[in-house]
């Protein structure tokens, strides 16, 4: 487990390339006197050869290097802090130039892996088991906070230019970190738009997947305008028990939930969404909770995730023991669905799921008590001076 040290943001004047659009792009080099065409070459630069300067785009004109060179930078955001685990799972901590932080970790498996990006700083779910619903909600984060996201830790794998995609060690993202990514949609799509696009990192819409706690009037246009992989935060197989620890199902309750999932544009058996279930010790993980399911999901086209509740500081709830979580997914199985058992990753370095950013905060808690217990030295020093002053 390495740990590299906070880095400061200097404060930059210059326009960010990245996050732009092809048009935005156009935009922006037409504002500067340059032709709309040079976009083309640009988005090649930045999206597919991951060129962080000027200097190195060796087909446009020394002149015109310089002055994008004055006007421009291709930044990604800063790394506050990286944290590998010993077993290979890698965490970033990101600092926005606003001072927001939030966290991105890539889950490696065997020549592929994961890239799990946050869309937004907290929270405003409370689902009562996850630690980021502790959170409050701080800001969405803008399209090119969240492909930055992505850029930079391909940036921390030398993977540029871009492979193939049969060839990406980071294969696949899946918008399942802080936030929830329909309640930033537009900001969301756009990202996800230029990640897709061609001649850039043009990274295949079956590759990503959109993890929502069930925001049921953005599901179509998700699947309408981005096509890519649904997943659904399920919990409970009834109300009542997903009302009590998913207060947006009071919004957006089952029913709605489900039509909504069965109308996804683009689900069939062979693109099937994927109902995640957080194991809660004596609250959802019985036999009776796993037929409920089977009901409850019958005749949709999906997979099941059986995460094992992640215990965090404060938590009320424990994960079940290893046979209750076996018998519920031996039903599933039973019953003719896939229902995989995740084991955690990088619990060393705090990377798994519901607890980005809790370390960083605890961290800023623990330096902020430090700080206040100075000031209280200091105070009682004072006053010590005062007295003897007075005496
Ligand atoms: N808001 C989105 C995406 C972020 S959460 C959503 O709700 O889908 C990513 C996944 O981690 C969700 O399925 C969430 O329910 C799960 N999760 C949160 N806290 C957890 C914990 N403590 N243990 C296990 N899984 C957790």
């Amino acid at each position: 487990m390495n740990d590299s040290a906070l880095i400061t943001v200097a404060a930059e004047q210059r326009r960010n390339l990245v996050g732009l659009d092809r048009n935005e792009l156009k935009e922006a080099l037409v504002a500067i006197g340059e032709k709309p065409f040079r976009a083309k070459q640009l988005w090649h630069w930045i999206y597919h050869r991951g060129a962080t300067s000027f200097g190195a785009m060796t087909d446009l004109g020394k002149e015109l290097r310089v002055k994008l060179e004055e006007q421009f930078v291709i930044a990604r955001p800063a790394i506050a802090r990286q944290q590998t685990s010993t077993d290979g799972t890698r965490k970033w901590l990101f600092h926005f130039a606003d001072g927001q932080k939030a966290e991105t970790v890539f889950i490696p498996e065997e020549d592929r892996g994961a890239v799990c990006i946050s869309s937004q700083v907290g929270c405003t779910l409370t689902c009562r088991f996850c630690h980021t619903g502790t959170q409050r909600l701080v800001r969405n984060l803008k399209a090119p906070e969240i492909v930055g996201q992505f850029m930079a830790a391909r940036d921390s794998y030398g993977e540029w230019p871009t492979p193939l995609d049969e060839r990406r060690m980071l294969s696949n993202i899946v918008m399942m970190g802080m936030g929830e990514p329909l309640y930033n949609f537009d900001e969301v799509a756009k990202a996800l738009k230029i990640i897709m696009a061609e001649d850039g990192i043009a990274l295949g819409k079956r590759r990503i997947t959109l993890s929502t706690a069930g925001v049921v009037p953005e599901i179509e246009r998700c699947g309408r305008e981005l096509g890519v992989n649904l997943a659904i935060s399920l919990h409970a197989p009834d109300d009542d028990t997903r009302s009590a620890i998913m207060p947006i199902n009071k919004k957006y309750p089952l029913k709605d939930l489900m039509a909504a999932v069965r109308n996804y544009p683009g689900l069939t058996n062979a693109r099937r969404v994927t109902f995640e279930y957080v194991m809660l010790k004596g609250v959802n993980d019985s036999l009776a909770h796993a037929r409920a399911l089977t009901k409850l999901v019958a005749g949709i086209p999906c997979k099941f995730n059986l995460i094992p509740f992640n215990p965090w500081p404060g938590a009320t709830y424990e994960c079940p023991d290893d046979a209750t979580v076996q018998a519920f997914a031996d039903l599933l199985a039973t019953a003719g669905f896939t229902a995989p058992i995740r084991t955690p990753r990088g619990r060393d370095i705090l990377a798994a799921c519901g607890q980005l950013r809790t370390d960083s905060e605890r961290r800023s808690a623990k330096e902020q008590r430090l700080r206040d217990a100075e000031e209280r030295t200091r105070a009682q020093a004072t006053r010590a001076e005062k007295e003897h002053a007075d005496t």
